[in-house]
């Protein structure tokens, strides 16, 4: 495959995973999570599949387009690492959605990012919540979801917390 094919393989699944997400948490109450703006994105895609859900944005460094820039007030800025325990203190385990794309272009990186954010995420998942992300996530407990019509193998992760 070529990095275009892996590229566009990803970003049909983002869109295919956020909106099957978003059907399943459709009758929970809770924010919705954005781990990594980039170019803002899947985050403009999450404003629309997820209106009117509160979505609290993380990110060390903005820079993303204008027309896809959180309102600060829903900016959670640094390094995840430390954002997400903060946030835990702050809001508790109550998000109905985490999307997480936080990698870049090493795949042995990506996976050993995953693995350590993954024990920082999973406390934040209300119980039913559901968490899309890009790689492969290292959770105890939740189930995998099967992947809906439209996303690629490998290319996204759904799961669901019991
Ligand atoms: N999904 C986005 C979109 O549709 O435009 C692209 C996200 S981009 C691949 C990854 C983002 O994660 C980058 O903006 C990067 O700054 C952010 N990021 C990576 N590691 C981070 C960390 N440890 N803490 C906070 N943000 C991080």
């Amino acid at each position: 495959m070529s990095r275009l094919d892996i590229f566009i393989d990803r970003m049909v699944s983002q869109r295919a995973g956020l909106e099957h997400a978003a059907g399943l948490v459709a009758g929970m109450n809770g924010p919705a999570f954005e781990l990594g703006l980039g170019n803002g994105r899947t985050y403009d895609h999450m404003r629309k599949v997820l209106a009117p859900r509160d979505i609290y944005v993380f990110e060390r460094a903005v820079a993303s387009h204008p027309d896809s820039t959180p309102p600060d007030d829903m900016l959670i800025l640094g390094d995840v690492f430390e954002t997400l325990p903060l946030a835990l203190d702050r809001f508790g385990p109550v998000a109905a959605l985490v999307h997480a794309d936080l990698g870049g272009h090493n795949p042995a990186k990506n996976d050993a990012f995953a693995r350590a954010i993954s024990p920082y995420v999973q406390p934040l998942l209300a119980p039913g919540g559901v968490m899309v992300a890009s790689d492969r996530m290292y959770f105890e407990g939740f189930e995998e979801l099967p992947l809906p019509e439209g996303a690629v193998a490998e290319r996204c992760f759904i799961y669901r917390a019991p």
